[in-house]
């Protein structure tokens, strides 16, 4: 049941369709042939990417991650970071990161469930809880994991997720990895949503005369992570409450950005109690690195025993749970941190558009510039490059194939100084390129 699927989803679920591949070249033909690489196909295919301008060289920093990075040894202005507050690099954080490494060591030695839960990994998990609101919580190595791990343990073959089309890739693969059936709604089309809901209800499984579906589970970003929209979040909650259905935000674009003291989008709409599953990362606005599922303290005991990225990956190094147990007193102690951010958005997207630059549906600090075609957005990418300003391009297979775009984040650290030298520069890379009037 994966019909109406957007086409960035699909795209997003097949990497190779798109060039069409090496495969039918002259790699896979000689399968078997002695004294030639199997694995040949693999140089084709990337010559097709680089062809189609989908190919994503990686810049290398040399710098910390910071507002001004030395990338590739030039000296940028960055807008490609998700270090929204700047607590990649905070005193404090850097401070008991090393003083847990003197006194716990560099690494946890075990997943948790055997010998690698320490008390730093529960402290955590009790403070994050508060923070959030919630019964309880557990921490995956990452965001992307907390997706994969949380999806196949609460679905299964009779249940039902509904997925708006723009979700993030963790959430797709959380999904293929459950057994249960899933649909696609276009958009925040709340209309469609419904739609699906009322026919889940009405006309119940399909494979099983029609009984009625025992978890139907609707899925959202909380702030979309290529556009920069939020989710309407308090429709798609009265829509699940009418068709008794739950609902699971993924958080991670909002984590530290949205809400009181960075709560996500579940405080920030008022809703609590009412969004059965909250997943954040504690690697974007909170500077480290990490995921987390917020909710019930059943949904956390049941996640401890069958998430299988919890159960058969080590846990965090002491060092990076006690950094982001300090990044939740940072965001408690610091609010004015967030404030900056979002004086720094509303500067920098307000004039982006005021210079004729598309900044799209964005209502966050990720403020994308539409390109349309991945060569434009390659080229402008490039050239901002030489100008001194690091903003990425993003492309296919991350964004539908025509949608392709530069995306900027700006930080709390920013200066007005430096977010102007970045306007000049988009200002004389878009009229070179004629993506605005001269
Ligand atoms: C970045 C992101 C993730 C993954 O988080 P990591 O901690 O980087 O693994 C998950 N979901 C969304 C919506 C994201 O933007």
């Amino acid at each position: 049941m994966t019909g109406g699927r957007s086409s960035s989803e699909a795209g997003t679920q097949s990497s190779g369709a798109a060039t069409g591949g090496g495969r039918g070249g002259s790699g896979a033909g000689s399968a078997g042939g002695a004294g030639r690489d199997p694995l040949a196909f693999l140089a084709d295919e990337i010559e097709e990417l680089k062809r189609a301008s989908l190919y994503r060289p990686m810049r290398v920093l040399s710098s910390p991650q910071a507002a001004e990075v030395v990338v590739d040894g030039k000296e940028l202005i960055n807008l490609s970071s998700n270090n929204y507050l700047g607590l990649a690099t905070h005193p404090r954080l850097v401070k008991v990161a090393l003083e847990t490494t003197r006194d716990f060591g560099v690494g946890s030695g075990a997943v948790r469930t055997i010998a690698g839960d320490m008390s730093i990994h529960e402290k955590l998990e009790a403070e994050l809880a508060e923070f959030k609101h919630v019964e309880a919580v557990l921490t995956f190595q990452s965001g992307f994991t907390a997706n994969t791990g949380v999806i196949p343990v609460v679905t299964g073959e009779n249940d039902l997720i509904v997925s708006d089309a723009l979700n993030h890739a963790s959430i797709i693969d959380g999904m293929r990895m459950s057994k249960a059936p899933r649909v696609v709604y276009p958009h925040k089309d709340i209309a469609g949503l419904r739609e699906l809901l009322r026919t889940a209800r009405e006309k119940g499984r399909v494979d099983a005369g029609g009984a009625p579906y025992r978890l139907i589970l609707v899925v959202t970003d909380g702030v979309f992570s290529m556009d920069g929209d939020i989710a309407p979040l308090p429709e798609i909650v009265a829509a699940a409450e009418e068709f008794g259905a739950a609902v699971m935000v993924d958080d991670a674009h909002a984590s530290g950005v949205l809400g009181k003291n960075g709560r996500g989008t579940v405080d920030h709409f008022d809703l609590h109690g009412r969004v059965h599953i909250q997943v954040g990362t504690m690697s974007k606005a909170m500077g480290v690195l990490g995921g987390y599922v917020a909710g019930s303290r059943a949904l956390r005991d049941m996640l401890t025993q069958r998430a299988r990225p919890f159960l058969f990956s080590t846990s965090h190094p002491p060092a990076v749970a006690a950094a982001c147990l300090e990044a939740i007193h940072v965001l408690l102690e610091q609010p004015e941190l967030i404030d900056h951010l979002w004086a720094n958005t509303i500067y920098f997207k307000g004039e982006l558009r005021r210079l004729g630059f598309d900044a799209g549906v964005s209502e966050t600090p990720i403020t994308p510039v539409m390109m349309g075609d991945s060569a434009m957005a390659q080229r402008f990418s490039a050239r901002l490059f030489d100008e001194g300003v690091f903003a990425q391009a993003v492309v296919f297979p991350t964004v539908a194939l025509d949608r392709a775009r530069i995306r900027t984040i700006v930080t709390a650290e920013h200066s007005t100084e430096q977010l102007d030298r970045c306007l000049a520069a988009f200002v004389k890379v878009g009229r070179e390129l004629g993506l605005v009037q001269a």
